[in-house]
């Protein structure tokens, strides 16, 4: 049974996990490189706690009972009770393969390892760990705490159990399970980030502003964010590590990633985590930066 869950990140992504397993009851260990990072984190997730107690979907008596169920850490040895861990750290497989090294000698031999990844390998990321069949990708959707849905994809090595044990844990988190073959970026992002990039290169090419492409697509495809600013809520870092994986897995040149989307990375600007991106959110209201 689960009943503790390791998250390791504290990022936009593991403090959304976070806050939805806290609130469904689990005991949380939050774990990220440094003390800045998890203070923010567990910052991040109060605010966000509060905001569902004054949009009345919360007690404020649930805010701090949930709350209390997460607590953050700098050491890798508070997952040895966990039942369950979901990584959910920098998209960038070497990162990952040095945390899962580090993970993995402290958890409990029956203990459950998951990747919240977006496109990597789930076969690839479990044979960097010592328990393949009891790894598995869980890819939850961001703003998490607001996604219905959540990706279940299996490696060439997951247990049947690992599997149904995944699928009773999320829907005890109220979430819908969707299940993807382990290839490239699965279902939702193999869709979703061809678009983003395409909305880049139409900025790229000169056909539209970053403004009209997003009334374009808001407007005339009835999505509820522009592409643009979308792509600035994933983080820009991750869009180019998807359509890197999308490009080198699938080998079509479909997929290149825009080179205006290498340059905004290169320039930092990774959207609204850091504070601009095709929009700059420094000011009162978000402003176009092209
Ligand atoms: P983020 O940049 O907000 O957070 C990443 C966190 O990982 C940071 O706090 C960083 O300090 C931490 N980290 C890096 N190296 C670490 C290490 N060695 N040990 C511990 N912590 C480490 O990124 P995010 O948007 O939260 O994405 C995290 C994961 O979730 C990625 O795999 C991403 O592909 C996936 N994902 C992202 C989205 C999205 O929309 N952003 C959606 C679904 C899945």
């Amino acid at each position: 049974m689960i009943t503790n869950v390791g998250i390791v990140g504290a990022g936009q992504m593991g403090c959304g996990i976070a806050h939805v397993c806290a609130l469904a009851g689990y005991k949380v260990t939050l774990y990220d490189l440094s003390a800045e990072r998890i203070e923010a984190g567990l910052a991040t997730i109060n605010g966000n706690l509060a905001r569902q107690v004054s949009n009345g979907k919360l007690s404020d008596e649930d805010r701090r009972a949930t709350l209390s169920r997460i607590r953050g850490t700098g050491d890798v040895h508070d997952f040895a009770s966990a039942d369950l861990v979901i990584e959910a750290a920098t998209e960038d497989e070497s990162v990952k393969r040095k945390i899962f090294a580090q993970v993995c000698p402290v958890l409990k031999p029956e203990a459950l390892l998951a990747t919240n990844t977006s496109s990597l390998s789930i076969t690839r990321l479990a044979s960097a760990t010592d328990r393949p069949e009891r790894f598995m990708g869980i890819h939850f959707m961001n703003p998490v705490p607001v996604m219905k849905l959540v990706e279940l994809v299996r490696g060439i090595a997951t247990g049947e159990a690992t599997f149904t044990k995944a699928k009773e844990f999320v829907a005890s988190l109220d979430k819908t399970v969707t299940v993807a073959e382990d290839f490239p970026a699965f279902i939702v992002n193999r869709i979703l980030l061809p678009m983003i990039n395409e909305a880049i290169y139409t900025l790229y090419e000169g056909v539209g502003s970053v403004e009209a492409i997003d009334t374009a697509m808001k407007l005339g495809a009835n999505h509820p964010m522009g592409p643009l600013q979308l792509a600035d809520f994933i983080g820009l870092d991750t869009c180019l590590s998807i359509m890197q994986v999308l490009y080198d897995g699938l080998a079509d040149s479909k997929y290149r990633p825009c080179p205006l989307l290498v340059k905004y990375v290169e320039a930092g600007w990774l959207g609204r985590k850091s504070g601009r991106g095709f929009y700059d959110y420094r000011g009162e209201v978000p402003v176009p930066t092209r």
